[in-house]
């Protein structure tokens, strides 16, 4: 008996599954993941990671056993596993989702794809989010997400499995060599991401605009999607269409709701907004996004500072807080990841390739469109956007004016009086001492005002030299978003923003 043979990677979930449900259309079909180890040895990969795709694999290996089937597990490289597959049971077509990854899955999908070729097999590809495959102009992106997202879910109709499931349980092995496994951070599977999603519409979502930038009243005042929409637990089109439907049936009274689920829709056109970016010019994860800034940072590399940053001794309490908190949780909201990226990029001025290498490890949600991107939006690499510095004393005073947070992720600074709690390095020494305080305050690893205005001015001459200037256009025409003048309407022209037009729009 022949069969559909489906792929899952990063769309961990059975419902509003386009590949699953197309190749269910066809015949039997059977149900693979694989374990690529040179995937798992990629510098971004994280223990955390894995197991959290182990955990939403479980979820969705249950679900599919309640329907008779199964999800495999195999291990190898492909397109070698393809082969083994087609060895033991030839397959009518190979189905999965567009993903928009690192440089290794990029490179692996071509061998698949010259691999079906050979087979004579059609590798039935479905786009996951609202990022367009081949866009020719960024000019129709925006209908194009608006259609993708209108689209009815796919529910899944009756399936046939290939085989019935083995009895053994789901059992998956991490690869030694893999590190870091946050004890706080969130857990996989279908069932906790729907539940996110229940409770941020519900309740949670009141307090998004009001919240979201704080690192006190963040965890619960976002959504706290992100690690299950990188996963593909949940599909970018349900949490569209349940937070429209959420929208629609507010009562007119509840206006700081409907204003926070409003800001709520636009981080999720953003988040394919940015993969876009990675998907047009897949080298983005490598150079600058504007290559006239080639050279900025790369040789003045300060690994010492790096460590620094690595270990939360930078001597800026905020800093030192955040970088804490994401290692215990995997999870920051985004104010203080550019904060964090900000610090590294203009006073310590880290190149944001390692930078990014190893925030990618500690974000459980680490999606590479949106990270790299970023990445190089607050390090001033895109060309196209104004300088974001943020300076984390003032972060500290806005978002934390009576230190709960950097007393909650620092305990030594639970120690140090409020006089001192955003410069606790201006302490005088005898108090120091007499807090026992002296081992573990370090001083900032740089001058922040003088640092921050060099590496300002640094920025500046070079975003001023003719050719970098003249460079930005043809970033601007590529990767800028056009912004139609009614988001929920579709348009066939929409308008250039006047941030886009003044050049800073991302
Ligand atoms: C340097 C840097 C690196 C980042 N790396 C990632 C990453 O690897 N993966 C990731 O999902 N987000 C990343 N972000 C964006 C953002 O910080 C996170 O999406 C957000 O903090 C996740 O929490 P949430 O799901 O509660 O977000 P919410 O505020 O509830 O937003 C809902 C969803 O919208 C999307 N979103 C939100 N903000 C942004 C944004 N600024 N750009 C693009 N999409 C956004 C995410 O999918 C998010 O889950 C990064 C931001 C910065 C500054």
């Amino acid at each position: 008996m022949t069969y559909a043979l489906v792929w899952f990677k990063r769309d961990l979930r059975w419902q509003d599954h386009a590949a699953l449900a197309q190749a269910s259309l066809s015949g039997p079909v059977r149900c693979i993941y694989v374990i690529e180890p040179e995937l798992w040895l990629q510098a971004d990969c994280a223990l955390q990671h894995f197991e959290f795709v182990r955990e939403s694999l479980q979820s969705l290996d249950a679900h599919l056993r309640t329907l008779g089937g199964q999800i495999e597990i195999h291990q190898g490289e492909l397109p070698e596993v393809l082969t083994r597959i087609w060895a033991e049971a030839p397959f009518t077509g190979l189905y999965a989702h567009e993903e928009t990854g690192n440089g290794f899955t990029y490179a692996r999908d071509l061998k698949v794809a010259a691999w079906c070729k050979q087979h004579a097999v059609d590798w039935h590809e479905h786009p996951q989010f609202g990022v367009v495959r081949r866009l020719k102009s960024r000019n129709r992106w925006q209908s194009a997400w608006e259609q993708h997202m209108a689209q009815p879910i796919q529910a899944l109709g009756p399936l046939h499995f290939w085989r019935p499931p083995s009895r053994k349980p789901l059992d998956m092995l991490a690869p030694s060599h893999l590190t870091h496994n946050p004890p706080l951070r969130q857990h996989g599977g279908r069932e906790k991401a729907l539940d996110t999603l229940h409770r941020f519409l519900h309740a949670r979502s009141i307090g998004y605009r009001g919240g979201m930038s704080s690192p006190l009243s963040a965890p619960d005042a976002c959504s706290r999607l992100s690690a299950y929409l990188a996963h593909g637990c949940i599909s970018m089109r349900e949490v569209v269409q349940q937070t429209r439907a959420h929208m629609d049936q507010l009562p007119p009274q509840a206006a700081r709701h409907r204003a926070g689920l409003a800001a709520f829709m636009s981080r999720l056109h953003w988040h394919c907004h940015f993969i876009q970016k990675l998907e047009s010019e897949p080298a983005i994860e490598w150079r600058n996004m504007h290559r006239g800034y080639d050279g900025l940072r790369e040789q003045d590399f300060n690994l010492a500072h790096f460590e620094a940053l690595k270990a939360a001794r930078t001597g800026w309490p905020m800093v030192d807080a955040c970088v804490t908190m994401l290692r215990e949780t995997g999870w920051l909201n985004f104010r203080m990841r550019a904060m964090l990226v900000s610090v590294a990029a203009y006073p310590l001025w880290l190149h944001w390739r390692p930078v990014g290498e190893w925030l990618a490890t500690q974000f459980l949600d680490y999606e590479p469109g949106i990270h790299w991107s970023q990445l190089q939006m607050q390090s001033g690499t895109t060309g196209i956007n104004t300088t974001r510095v943020y300076n984390p004393v003032k972060q500290a005073q806005d978002h934390d004016p009576h230190g709960r947070f950097v007393r909650h992720w620092l305990p030594h600074m639970r120690q140090v009086p409020d006089t001192w709690l955003f410069e606790p390095w201006l302490m005088p020494p005898h108090l120091q001492i007499q807090l026992s305080l002296r081992d573990h305050l370090a001083a900032p690893l740089v001058d922040l005002a003088t640092a921050t205005r060099e590496s300002k001015q640094r920025l500046h001459d070079r975003r001023q030299q003719p050719e970098v200037r003249a460079g930005k256009k043809a970033v601007i025409e590529q990767h800028a978003s056009r912004k139609p003048l009614h988001p929920r309407k579709k348009t066939t022209a929409p308008q250039v923003t006047v941030q886009q037009q003044l050049g800073f729009d991302f």
